[in-house]
């Protein structure tokens, strides 16, 4: 069973401390939120989780190999990554798009008919059939989103660690991202997302993860990590945990 860890991880620019003293173990076949205020640190943590920055101190571990020392290729192979603001330097079909996903497997002979049954699965996963010709300049931010959830896909990871994949997303499609990392989850997928929607957090993730100014503020399952306490010292504000219609549900009060 493969484990992501960090152990005292540290991350400063500039002598300003981004993160400080992280120690985490994350599991696969669970959803893992990571949730925090506007600058926390949840980015730079995903990014150094990813091995695509390098921290200050401490060391991230994927088993027993050092995540910076692993070659790209075999990185890739195991992790994949969604930034929160993905640029995309040209325009492509998002289904050429989606088969860059598949890169770390794609030998000298070219694409196999493995790797385009793995982009047509990730592309139904993602619900992005009805554009999947079409340029990905033109799509609207929440198609662009489903589309680089399907590139993620491709690469059939066993880590997937996903940037604010939800924000973007009507109510519909972040349902349906809720579910697809649920079931990635139930197929063995160690599943990492930063989140801002609370409720959705706690109704998606078995384990929450709450930053603040560069450390972990509490590390639960859902109900126990959003206490109103914790949730005062995060965010600065009076919330409470309710049970709502469709599942908990966080109601913010007022600033404290
Ligand atoms: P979050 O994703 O939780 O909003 P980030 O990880 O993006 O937070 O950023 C945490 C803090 O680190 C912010 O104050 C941000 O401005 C700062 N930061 C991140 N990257 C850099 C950088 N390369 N140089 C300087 N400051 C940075
Ligand atoms: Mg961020």
């Amino acid at each position: 069973m493969s484990l992501l860890s960090c152990s005292r991880l540290g991350v400063a620019v500039g002598g300003k401390t981004i993160l400080s003293d992280v120690s985490l173990a994350l599991e696969v076949g669970k959803v893992t939120a990571v949730v925090g205020p506007n600058g926390a640190g949840k980015s730079t943590l995903l990014s150094c989780l990813a091995g695509l920055r390098t921290p200050s101190s401490g060391s991230v571990m994927l088993d027993d190999a050092v995540l910076s020392e692993m070659k790209p290729r075999e990185r890739a192979r195991r992790l994949a990554f969604l930034p929160q603001t993905p640029e995309i330097a040209w325009p492509v079909e998002a289904r050429t798009l989606i088969e860059l996903g598949r890169t770390p497997f794609v030998g000298a002979r070219g694409q196999t008919a493995e790797d385009r049954t793995a982009v047509d699965r990730a592309i139904a996963a993602a619900h992005v059939e009805a554009f999947e010709h079409r340029i990905v300049d033109t799509l609207s931010g929440g198609e662009r989103a489903r589309v680089l959830i399907a590139r993620g896909l491709a690469g059939e990871p066993e880590w997937l660690l996903a940037d604010e994949p939800l924000t973007g997303l009507d109510p519909a499609h972040q349902l349906d991202a809720a579910a697809l990392f649920r079931r990635l989850a139930d197929d063995g997928v160690g599943v990492v997302v930063t989140l801002h929607d609370l409720s959705m957090a706690l109704r998606t993730a078995d384990r929450i993860i709450v930053l603040a100014e560069g450390g972990v503020l509490a590390d639960e399952p859902p109900a126990m990590a959003l206490t109103p306490e914790v949730l005062r010292r995060a965010y600065g504000v009076e919330a409470t945990l309710t049970e709502g219609p469709g599942g908990p549900l966080i109601d913010v009060i007022r600033r404290v």
